[in-house]
């Protein structure tokens, strides 16, 4: 287990979708990792709550096999599974309805002191009327928080009526808006590289870096969420929240402190430096896609129109390719790639920091061609960072140069394993600290740059370009950035 694990404040935990795919794959999993690392205290309780009527006993033991699906077979330790089923309660309370609430009140009793977690893993909908009857049912205390799950809303509107209702309810310091790729070891890796060392910062800006790319390609297809992805897009889905995150996270000036106002104005700086992609800019700067049949590791898969859920004729992208500027001292000039997918080749999140080349050669041709540096964040699947450096290969044969990565792999580095962003997010929610979540501005600020696209996109009115499933996307997004004279990093997954 990794050390320093420090007991978090006692806390009972709502977790409202408790029966869902995230409480599942995620939300109980992180938790039992906090207990199994001796970090829960004993009064610590969860709660699930769902629609659906049952016993303690019966959620148990939906909970032990949805666990055990998602979990490693060395992760789910017995002895703490003993420890962590006599935690878990389950509520039976319809959000939109009255009934449960009193019932919730009293499991959870008047103890104002305790920290109090409602995480709501249920559609974006719910979250207004979820808080109003907490707020009813005289659940919020001072030492509650919020957890607010991906999407916040629809576009800006949709998004601002929600941060209205909650934010009647719940002040600004107790509402979490979770976006996990922020707690990705690997992102609060860059923050450490570039904060934490010398070696970047007179590099970091347009004088040393050619361009930026990330990439967040899935190999999944839109899987049961079809209803919900048909109405959204791989733009509003993955663009609007964790993609624009990540941006923020390279782009952003040196915060004051690492303290959760300091570094989210600078994130909101980057996010109103964004120059609008509007109507004009659409056909060099955007490209818009959709899977076709095709295959995903040697496996035939179907096209995204027959998969269920998906109206026959959908215009809706599963890919996404976009050129953006952002308009400040620091990085004009310099732009950001970002692409998004579904059925691509690979499964991969990683940001790509491509340095300027060398200004002049000193070294005769038959050296080999001197590549540019090149900075790799790896978010999945291996977490790791390289810094894709010139040099001299070994042995006779004259000066004969080779690109090497200096390969710092985060489970081979410290020796134990990276534990999932939801693990360390969690903690933060209880103790209080949002520096990783988005403020209300921050979110608004994101929709309203991503509501331009849309907007441009809408009044085009042009389908979707089709991409079999297993490619890296249509042809116009490697003509989107050949255009600029660049290409896409696509030595994924070698190990380099
Ligand atoms: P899901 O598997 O469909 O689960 C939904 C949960 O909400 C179930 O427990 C359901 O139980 C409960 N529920 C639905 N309507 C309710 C109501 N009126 N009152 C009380 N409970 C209600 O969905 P999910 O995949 O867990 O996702 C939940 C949310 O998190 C979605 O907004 C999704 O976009 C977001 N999210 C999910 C993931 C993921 O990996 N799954 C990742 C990021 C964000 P009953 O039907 O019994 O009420």
């Amino acid at each position: 287990m990794p050390p320093l694990n420090r007991p978090l404040t006692p806390c009972d935990y709502v977790v409202f979708g408790g029966t869902g795919d995230l409480a599942m794959r995620k939300l109980l999993p992180s938790l039992f990792q906090r207990d199994r690392g001796e970090q829960l205290p004993p009064e610590d309780r969860i709660i699930g709550v769902s629609r659906q009527a049952m016993s303690d006993d019966r959620y148990v033991a939906m909970a032990e096999e949805g666990m055990r699906r998602h979990m490693k077979p060395d992760e789910f330790d017995p002895a703490v599974w003993d420890r962590f089923s006599g935690r878990l309660h389950h509520a039976a309370i319809d959000a939109t309805g009255e009934s449960g609430w009193p019932e919730l009140a009293e499991t959870l009793g008047a103890a104002p002191d305790r920290v109090r977690m409602f995480y709501l893993a249920t559609a974006p909908d719910l979250f207004g009327p979820i808080c109003e009857r907490l707020q009813a049912a005289g659940l919020v205390t001072e030492q509650s928080r919020v957890v607010l799950e991906k999407p916040i809303g629809h576009d800006l509107y949709s998004a601002r009526c929600i941060n209205e209702r909650v934010g009647a309810v719940f002040s600004e310091h107790q509402i979490f808006r979770i976006d996990h790729y922020v707690g990705k070891e690997t992102v609060q890796n860059l923050m450490a590289l570039r904060f934490a060392n010398v070696l970047f910062q007179p590099l970091w800006n347009s004088t040393s870096i050619d361009h930026v790319q990330i990439t967040v390609a899935e190999t999944i297809g839109v899987e049961s969420r079809g209803g919900y992805y048909d109405h959204s897009g791989a733009l509003r889905d993955m663009v609007q929240n964790h993609l624009l995150q990540l941006l923020c996270l390279v782009a952003m000036e040196p915060p004051l402190h690492l303290d959760k106002d300091s570094v989210r104005d600078e994130k909101l700086k980057v996010l109103r430096a964004l120059k609008p992609i509007g109507r004009d800019q659409v056909p060099a700067c955007t490209v818009r896609g959709q899977y076709r049949a095709g295959a995903v590791d040697g496996a035939a898969v179907r096209g995204y129109l027959e998969e269920s859920g998906i109206a026959p004729d959908s215009g809706t992208e599963t890919f996404v390719a976009l050129r953006v500027d952002v308009q400040n001292w620091r990085w004009t000039g310099v732009p950001f790639y970002l692409r998004t997918g579904k059925r691509l080749q690979q499964k991969v999140s990683e940001i790509v920091i491509q340095f300027k080349p060398v200004p002049y050669s000193i070294f005769p041709p038959t050296s080999g061609e001197l590549a540019a540096n090149r900075l790799v964040l790896r978010l999945q699947p291996d977490e790791a960072v390289r810094l894709h450096l010139m040099a001299k290969e070994p042995g006779p044969g004259g000066m004969r140069l080779r690109e090497v990565p200096l390969n710092l792999s985060f489970a081979e580095t410290f020796k134990h394993p990276v534990s999932d962003a939801y693990v360390r997010l969690l903690g933060d929610v209880v103790r209080g600290d949002p520096t990783l979540f988005m403020r209300r501005d921050e979110v608004e600020a994101a929709w309203v740059w991503t509501e331009s696209i849309l907007e441009a996109w809408q009044t085009r009115g042009e389908p979707p370009k089709p991409y079999i499933a297993g490619t890296w996307g249509p042809s116009t997004a490697i003509a989107m950035i050949e255009r600029d004279g660049r290409t896409w990093h696509e030595d994924v997954g070698g190990g380099q």
